[in-house]
């Protein structure tokens, strides 16, 4: 079964093709820079996979997709004959609000319910939306699928998603903490879950991508999360600042006369580890760490401050820990950050096992001490595939 994965941005296009049930991807690839000088990479797998990679005058994400649907079918190089040999369309839709809490088969009130929602996504719903009408126009013979980022974290209860401030901004907006991530939260735990052969009752899972977040997962569902109302609460990340005090905001508007759209750009742009050290990329931030650089150093001690902080709220919340999992660029890869993270945890029973981290490669690796009270894995995730298998699952 051919299931073709959209993850469209404001100005990308990610996409995956998958013949299902198979986990490996067919070919995949993105364009970058949609409205200026776009960049479009094509990588067919296989033993010696073939990467496709050029500069292209690409105004608007109609005109992407065609250029996808060339690769796709081009006489040479292509892995279909046609787009009608398509049977699934997999969209990643940010914001599912209260409405959506899991994969969804697109109809015209459901694309009506996720218009409605723009307004708590304003940057990502609406390109989401316009590739979903694209890809119906594209794809005859497939469905459209919805898998919203928030869908997970939809079991949160009240007392974790509820805003203390008057009632009437849910009723009339449903400001509450939605949380996000939620596609690779669901994926890693699941994967957790198969590989020891049942799910651990309390489990933190750690995202740290250039976005981050955590997730406590209590019995397979998620309780509670760092993100919020947007995509900027909680940990530390590339170029977000997480969690802040609002009086910060009130001050920047009041003292540095800053706009609406400043302070946005501040928080969600110029924060995070770019505000210490000018780069969001880890790897940069640990050659400077390597080299002294004091605002790095700092950084880093926040970044993962903060980490350890939701660690103990979450174990508080599920009354107890069976298991962390970390995932995402950083999480599966920087070993310092999760030796880092995990120091100074044992009277939780968080023990880790330096050789093992440093060793860690596989998709599943554990990580604990022999005789530590807590399992630590690192986990590698897949949003992609997570959203393929959703669709598959609803296609059977
Ligand atoms: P996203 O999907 O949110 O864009 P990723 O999950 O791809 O993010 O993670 C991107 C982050 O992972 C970047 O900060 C990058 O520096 C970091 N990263 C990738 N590889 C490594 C590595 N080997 N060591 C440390 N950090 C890494």
């Amino acid at each position: 079964m051919k299931i073709f994965v959209i993850n469209a941005g404001s100005s990308s296009l990610k996409y995956q093709l998958f013949e299902m049930p198979s986990p490996q991807p067919v070919c995949s690839g993105q364009v970058e820079k949609i409205g200026g000088s776009a960049e479009i990479k094509h990588v067919i797998a296989g033993d010696k996979p073939l990467e496709i990679k050029r500069a292209t005058s690409v105004v608007n994400h109609g005109e992407a997709m065609q250029e996808i649907i060339g690769l796709l079918t081009d006489k040479t190089i292509g892995v279909i004959d046609s787009p009608d040999d398509i049977v699934a369309v997999g969209h990643r839709v940010v914001h599912g609000g209260e409405t959506f809490s899991e994969a969804t088969i697109i109809t015209e009130a459901a694309k009506e319910k996720i218009k409605q929602l723009f307004s708590l996504a304003p940057l990502h719903n609406p390109v989401n939306y316009e590739c979903l009408v694209l890809a119906e126009k594209t794809f005859l013979k497939a469905k459209q699928i919805a898998i919203f980022d928030t869908a997970f974290h939809q079991t949160i209860p009240p007392a974790a998603y509820r805003y203390a401030i008057p009632s009437k901004y849910y009723d009339e907006q449903q400001i509450r903490v939605y949380g996000f991530h939620g596609t690779s939260h669901k994926y890693v735990t699941d994967k957790l879950a198969k590989h020891l052969g049942q799910i651990p009752s309390s489990v933190i899972s750690i995202h740290l991508g250039n976005g981050c977040s955590m997730a406590a997962v209590k019995d397979g569902r998620s309780i509670d999360t760092t993100m919020g109302f947007g995509p900027l609460a909680g940990l530390v990340m590339g170029t977000r600042s997480g969690d802040i005090d609002p009086s910060v905001l009130l001050h920047f508007a009041e003292h540095y006369k800053m706009s609406f759209g400043q302070i946005s750009a501040l928080l969600n742009k110029q924060s995070g580890m770019a505000g210490f050290t000018g780069t969001n990329d880890m790897r940069d931030v640990r050659k400077l760490i390597n080299s002294g650089d004091k605002q790095a150093i700092i950084a880093e001690q926040i970044y993962v401050y903060r980490i350890k902080r939701y660690i103990g709220a979450y174990a508080a919340a599920m009354n107890g820990l069976d298991a962390i999992i970390f995932t995402a660029g950083v999480g599966e890869n920087d070993r310092d950050i999760r030796r880092l993270v995990c120091a100074d945890l044992d009277f939780l029973g968080i023990e880790l096992d330096e050789e093992k981290n440093q060793a860690a490669r596989e998709a599943v690796c554990e990580l604990q001490v022999a005789g530590s009270r807590v399992q630590i894995f690192m986990v590698r995730t897949n949003e992609e595939l997570e959203i393929a298998e959703q669709c598959y699952q609803l296609m059977q």
